[in-house]
């Protein structure tokens, strides 16, 4: 897939939809070696970030929990699959940049559902150059009322 920065033809494989040039520019991002064992990946704020402040969006295949269960065995956990409110996000086959951010049990971020798409928020105030994570289990915020926008995309 190209990057959908305007004039921007960079093919890109993961982080999707912005190219590594464009995740920097646009969400103060980037993707490197990861800080927590044993990703090999992570995602990094390239600025501070505030509570409460959006910083990448969840997305991928939006899929029904029957779906979900064809996909993935009864035994097997779906790992990039979260429960919004319009169904179930599988970020699993579509690298969005949300699915670099990897599990800590003290994340410093929880996903935000919004009408129409989830944002990666944080939590706590996240310095230039940290890891950003969440807890992959029960990392979901349901009360919205807690979260101001920071940032709006059209992304
Ligand atoms: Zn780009």
């Amino acid at each position: 897939m190209k990057c959908v920065f305007p004039d921007c033809n960079t093919s890109v494989q993961i982080g999707l939809p912005l190219c590594s040039v464009h995740l920097k520019t646009h969400y103060q991002v980037e993707i490197r070696s990861s800080s927590i064992v044993p990703n090999e990946l992570g995602l990094f704020a390239c600025r501070v970030f505030l509570p409460h402040e959006f910083i990448v969006p969840y997305q991928g295949e939006i899929l029904t929990e029957s779906e979900l269960s064809v996909r993935y065995d009864e035994n097997d956990t779906a790992p990039y699959a979260i429960n919004t409110p319009m169904g179930i996000i599988d970020g699993a086959l579509w690298r969005g940049i949300a699915s670099m951010v990897n599990h800590s049990n003290c994340g410093n971020c929880v996903t935000v559902a919004l009408t129409e798409n989830v944002w990666v928020t944080a939590v706590s105030q996240i310095a230039d150059g940290e890891e950003i994570s969440f807890n992959y289990f029960g990392a979901t915020s349901d009360n919205l009322y807690e979260f101001v926008p920071g940032i709006h995309s059209t992304y």
